[in-house]
């Protein structure tokens, strides 16, 4: 019989099923000298107490505390991975391969036993004990294998970063863990989070009756004083340069972190560091050193003490000892090595990352001329001791991530300019200073297309206050904040609100759905998002045919009662990494072999403002001009691919009124769903043509019907000219929508191309009001023309079509081996009338 455990002062149930095998690790002894030095290990025999005992864990702790790396190794000793398999998600594909090589590297195993899986890559094996995955990954195992069977425990990493995959899974666990428990097979999650916000899990109700039982890993954290800028300057980079020069020439030994919002950024500041200081391998510079304190200390003596805070007491006794010990070190100063330029060695270049993923650039090219300060130049030419600068990006290759975590070379000075990876992912020994320009990327959600682009935006204070505790880890350290003290209690946020929270529900609706989820609204999201906004999300799908509409509303209640399943066409959409209405797009075109067309179409759409005006550069006619404004920007597209082949896409971008970045981000989405597809469609192999044709006549119709087919909820009618008054414009038009018809017209958007055809009947991919006050109106964005006899095919669900017309005889179609009939019916709930349509 097992003891009873006490803990929070109530008896627990009793223990559960755990396994009471030991698996002996031979580990390298340097490995085991580091490893005892983090504050988790102390803890292991508590947190495996926790573990066996609890089918719930939380450990919360300072990056850096061993966390990611060590808790999975417990877990394999105490053998949890002999039987099934010990899973750790991952919000991020960097940390997913440089863990799982960790935990490897630590055991003393390969990557055939500590394996990494994400999309499109991984090397798991039949033989894989510890699967480390990203979080989007396990939950498409949870779509095969609600149960996960194959897994003793799951570890949610970085659950404190609150990606929307992670949230799913927390919910989902929540629920998976007590039916596993309940089949006598437990299954454990330990949540793993840094200190932030972990009340966000401790304290929700919604995912745990009663709260779990939460180990805090304490880490040896040293005082860091805290610098503000007494001004914030809009050219953080600049800043960021300025400072770090500071720091270097000014202030004794300790690495520095630089926190920037993007890889272009990074490699921006590397390289400008490394010019400003370069490390050459054929000099000596234990030698340096002394003659370097010898310039350190004149250019300290000489120059304004106004940046480096002087007014602070801390920075003012380090800078003080440091110059005491200069000045004794400038007694013993030698002469300097000549130096053999031939022989000048930069660490080589960083290589062409891949473009896809949460460091991605959204800032144009920098040029070097954007930082340059006279002012510095004779602190830099004084300064011998070079800087050994890294990057660190989520793309960056893990061999050259792996570089931050060696020392640098006897005599340099280690800096490392990093994304938000190095907040909480990823942690560098031995850095003293952090600078930190308070800006981060942020996934912005375009709530129109689902498009998400990445927004530079003030961090939030708990991420500020992570950035600075890096600054920690090794020693007393400080933090230099690119902005002023006001700037931070009134603009930086307190917190960010979690993805989920920010974007919008269709495809999550749908996600969920295809999970057999049917109530979405009573999910247990760790924070919920806003019921009305799944609701909205649930019509739109029930419109676009994506979730089934049940037959008869009588006998049921009111509809928040209804269980919308997933259709079978929803099925094939949630393949598509895509808002839904696009999704589907794709979809159908599969079936008519538009596809090349419709995803250079829907990679377009899906990308904010491709286009800025001239929209007279592509004249069109017949079936390409109904097709209206995608159909421009189809053609746009495809001339620019073509430019870009050539070299010229700037220039070509420049003049046609074309944003190359969108261009860009275009080209990366054809790529990415091209691939997918050919992945996942069995017998498709779609090739990207970089010299699109315009689509020809029948094909243009096709297009219109599968534009249709994706924005049937957003339909207008041009108003009739007995509803126009004289001298008023004429291009009006009403609108549907599934509650019925506005009163308030609304326009084309003044760049349509469509002006130049005023079609009866549009959908329109967004509607937004522009003009101030008494001019404000409502304007339609990329308006096709559709005919009305496609309403009842494509956007059946809001069409009544009532019985078959019986002055008509049904008829045979040999085509379709049918019988049609003809009906003459209405769209909406407005009641349009539809001519007379054979179905
Ligand atoms: P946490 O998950 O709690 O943030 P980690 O387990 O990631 O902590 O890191 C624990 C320690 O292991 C840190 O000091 C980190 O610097 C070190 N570490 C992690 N990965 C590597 C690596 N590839 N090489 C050397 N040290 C590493
Ligand atoms: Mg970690």
């Amino acid at each position: 019989i097992k003891p009873e455990v006490q803990t929070n002062n109530e008896v627990k149930k009793p223990l559960l099923d755990h396994p009471t095998i030991h698996i002996d690790v031979k580990r390298d002894p340097k490995i085991q000298v580091a490893r005892l030095k983090l504050p988790i290990l102390g803890e292991e025999q508590r947190i495996m107490e926790l573990v066996n005992e609890n089918e719930f864990l939380i450990v919360a702790g300072e990056t850096g505390s061993g966390k990611t790396t060590q808790i999975p190794q417990f877990l394999y000793e105490a053998g949890y991975a002999e039987r099934k398999m010990i899973a750790v998600t991952e919000p991020r594909r960097v940390a997913t391969v440089a863990m799982s090589a960790r935990v490897a590297y630590e055991l003393g195993l390969t990557s055939k036993e500590v394996s990494y899986l994400m999309r499109f890559e991984g090397n798991v094996t039949k033989d894989t004990k510890i699967k480390f995955m990203t979080d989007g990954v396990l939950l498409k195992e949870i779509q095969t294998d609600f149960l996960l069977s194959k897994y003793s425990v799951v570890i949610i990493d970085e659950a404190h970063e609150r990606s929307v995959y992670t949230d799913i899974l927390l919910g989902l666990l929540s629920r998976i863990v007590p039916i596993r428990r309940k089949r006598g097979n437990p299954l454990r999650l330990i949540i793993m989070s840094a200190t932030l916000r972990v009340e966000d899990f401790t304290e929700n109700k919604r995912l745990f009756k009663e709260a779990p039982p939460l180990i805090k890993i304490d880490s040896r954290q040293f005082p860091v004083t805290i610098h503000f800028n007494k001004h914030t300057y809009s050219d953080y980079l600049k800043e960021a340069y300025k400072k770090t020069v500071k720091i270097h020439t000014r202030l004794p030994e300790g690495g520095i972190l630089i926190f920037v919002t993007g890889q272009q950024e990074v490699r921006y500041l590397v390289r400008k560091l490394k010019a400003s200081f370069p490390y050459r391998k054929d000099v000596d510079y234990t030698k340096l050193i002394t003659r370097k304190a010898v310039n350190e200390n004149d250019a300290a003596l000489d120059s304004e003490p106004e940046d480096i805070d002087s007014d602070d007491d801390e920075v003012e006794k380090e800078m003080k000892r440091a110059r005491k010990a200069r000045r004794k070190a400038k007694l013993k100063a030698k002469a300097l090595p000549k130096i053999n330029l031939d022989d000048y060695d930069m660490p080589e270049d960083d290589g062409q990352a891949d473009l896809v993923g949460s460091d991605d650039d959204s800032e144009g090219h920098l040029s070097d001329s954007d930082v340059e300060d006279d002012t510095l130049t004779p602190a830099i030419k004084s300064c011998r001791q070079p800087l050994w600068v890294l990057p660190l990006y989520s793309m960056l290759s893990s061999s050259k991530q792996a570089r931050v975590f060696e020392p640098p070379p006897t005599g340099a000075r280690l800096c490392v300019v990093s994304t938000d990876v190095a907040e909480t992912s990823l942690t560098i020994p031995s850095i003293k200073y952090v600078v930190d320009t308070g800006k981060k990327k942020m996934r912005v959600y375009d709530h129109v297309t689902g498009a998400s682009a990445w927004r530079v935006v003030w961090v939030s204070q708990a991420g500020a206050a992570q950035r600075a505790g890096r600054a920690g880890r090794t020693g007393a350290g400080h933090a230099y904040r690119l902005y002023s003290a006001p700037v931070f209690a009134n603009d930086l946020p307190a917190h960010h609100a979690p993805d989920l929270c920010r974007r919008p529900a269709d495809d999550i609706v749908l996600l969920m759905k295809c999970m057999s989820i049917d109530k979405v609204v009573n999910f247990p999201f760790p924070t919920a998002p806003d019921r009305m906004q799944l609701r909205l999300a649930e019509k739109r799908l029930q419109v676009l045919g994506i979730l089934e509409t049940p037959e008869n509303k009588e006998g049921r209640r009111k509809d928040d009662e209804e269980v919308l399943k997933v259709t079978p066409l929803g099925k094939a959409v949630s393949a598509f990494p895509l808002l839904p209405r696009y999704g589907k797009m794709l979809a159908l075109s599969h079936q008519q072999n538009l596809l090349p067309y419709t995803i250079a179409l829907v990679s377009a759409l899906t990308v904010p403002e491709v286009m800025s005006g001239k929209a007279e550069c592509w004249p069109a006619a017949g079936q390409t001009l109904l097709l209206g404004d995608p159909g421009v920007l189809l053609r746009a597209v495809g001339a620019a691919e073509y430019a870009h082949l050539k070299g010229e896409e700037e220039l070509f971008c420049a003049k046609h009124g074309l944003r190359e970045k969108a261009i860009k981000e275009i080209r990366k989405l054809r790529k990415q769903l091209t691939t997918e597809i050919n992945l996942s469609v069995p017998g498709v192999d779609v090739k990207i043509d970089p010299e699109m044709k315009p689509p020809d006549e029948n094909q243009a119709r096709l297009l219109r019907q599968l534009v249709l087919s994706g924005l049937g909820d957003q339909v207008g009618r041009k108003i009739g000219l007995d509803e126009v008054k004289e001298g008023e414009d004429k291009r009006k038009y009403k609108y549907a929508y599934h509650c019925g018809e506005l009163e308030e017209p609304v326009h084309l958007h003044s760049e349509s191309i469509l002006r130049k055809a005023i079609p009866e009947w549009v959908v329109y991919q967004e509607l937004y009001e522009t003009g101030a006050e008494e001019r404000r109106k409502m304007v339609m964005r990329n308006v096709t023309a559709i005919e009305p006899e496609w309403l009842p095919v494509f956007v059946p669900q809001l069409c009544n079509l009532g019985e078959p017309l019986t002055d008509t005889e049904p008829r045979y179609d040999e085509k379709s081996g049918r019988v049609k009939c003809s009906f003459k019916g209405t769209f909406g709930k407005a009641c349009w009338e539809l001519p007379i349509v054979e179905i």
